[in-house]
């Protein structure tokens, strides 16, 4: 049975600057302007208001501040936002998870202890990597030194949930470079850790250097060895891999993350936020919409009373709430429940995707415990197994 509660993304769009690998709704600003930034909060509450009908009923789980940098917000912002979210549903009996991304950099790490006060009980730093190299070849705008004082910050002011995010396949990182990466970030003994493979996004600067011969990603080979590294290492470090990126300790997985992987439902606002709602009545197989991409667009659609997008969700197809189901399934480690599967959709997942009887062979998948599942080299060639479930 599906839970009735939802989890409220807001998007903060400011950035110190924007990397060149960035494919999110970000704009430059190493400052906020406080008249820009109280703008910024009226427009997110406005739009909560508007918004928050549609999940009427329901209970609270959980509160993420993404972006962008949402910790270039004051915590009076920050805290404005939760009290607003919180002023709309019932919490749903478990402590309520309230997540906030930050950036190392010296403003930010002042401002710990009042997010805390504000409510914030996890953070997801955005590490990255822990050479300067590699930073400087990501264009972020920290270096090292401040990654770490602001670990060490993060646990001063009491932080007992750190997610660090890591990215692996950077130009001119080796294998034993990305260990390394790892061993650091294992030394702060972090609850979660989300690692992602460096990925060219179209349209970005990052894009174009590759495409001029300046900037060359790590081959395939490579990437996969990188990937199986991290998993080994962040193992034998005590966090166990419950989706392609993301590990965790015991009782520490993301659970707003989880609920995009259960297609549990999810408010976004802000610009660029995307929102889901679970089947209903008029939408038997779910919804979908995303805000106004553009800072100033969206900006003028609140204020204008036009709402932050498209008017209405958009009601997902059978097959595209299949290839979703599927894709989300297999992503994690509990897998795609075939009886799940077959009572939403009147098939067994096999029978939908006569596919992934070849993936088994192919040593890609294994179905046991009543799901089907990414093996260890599936994990490696995931996106071989997605392709074949569109
Ligand atoms: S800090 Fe993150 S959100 Fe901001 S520009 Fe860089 S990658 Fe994008």
């Amino acid at each position: 049975m599906r839970r009735k509660d939802v989890g409220v993304y807001i998007h903060v769009p400011f950035c110190e600057r924007v990397c060149p690998y960035c494919d999110f709704a970000v704009v430059a600003r190493r400052v906020i302007d406080p008249a820009e930034e109280a703008r910024l909060v009226t427009a997110l509450q406005t739009e909560l208001r508007a918004r928050a009908p549609a999940y009427a009923g329901r209970s609270l789980a959980t509160i993420y501040f993404g972006g962008g940098t949402p910790s270039l917000l004051r915590p009076a912002s920050i805290a404005g936002l939760i009290e607003a979210v919180r002023g709309q549903w019932n919490p749903d009996g478990e402590p309520l998870e309230i997540t906030l991304e930050l950036n190392p950099s010296t403003v930010e790490r002042e401002r710990l202890p009042a997010f805390r006060d504000a409510g914030v009980d996890r953070l997801s730093i955005g590490v990255q990597s822990f050479d300067d190299e590699s930073l400087h070849r990501l264009g972020r705008a920290h270096r090292v030194d401040e990654a770490h004082r602001t670990l060490e910050a993060a646990r001063s002011a009491g932080f007992t949930n750190l997610s660090l995010d890591l990215i692996f396949g950077v130009p001119s990182q080796d294998l034993a470079g990305v260990r390394k990466d790892v061993r650091e970030a294992l030394a702060y003994r972090p609850e979660h850790v989300s690692a992602y493979g460096l990925t060219v996004e179209e349209g970005t600067p990052y894009a174009t250097a590759v495409a001029r011969g300046q900037l060359q990603p790590a081959d395939d080979e490579t990437g996969a060895a990188m990937m199986e590294a991290v998993s080994a290492d962040l193992g034998a470090g005590g966090l166990e891999r419950y989706e392609i990126s993301s590990y965790a300790r015991p009782g520490y997985q993301a659970r707003h993350n989880r609920r995009y992987w259960r297609r549990e439902p999810v408010l976004g606002i802000g610009v660029g936020a995307h929102s889901s709602e679970s089947p209903g009545s008029g939408t038997p197989f779910g919804a979908r919409r995303a805000n106004e991409r553009q800072l100033a667009a969206w900006l003028a659609r609140i204020e204008g009373g036009g709402g932050a997008g498209p008017p209405q969700f958009e009601a997902l197809s059978e097959p595209e709430a299949r290839s979703e189901a599927g894709f989300l399934g297999l992503r994690t480690q509990p897998g795609l429940n075939r009886r799940r599967f077959e009572a939403e959709f009147g098939l067994l997942p096999e029978v939908c995707w006569p596919a992934l009887q070849e993936l088994r062979e192919a040593g890609l998948l294994e179905e046991a415990d009543g799901a089907w599942r990414l093996t260890q080299r599936g994990w490696l060639l995931s996106d071989t197994v997605f392709e074949r479930l569109v």
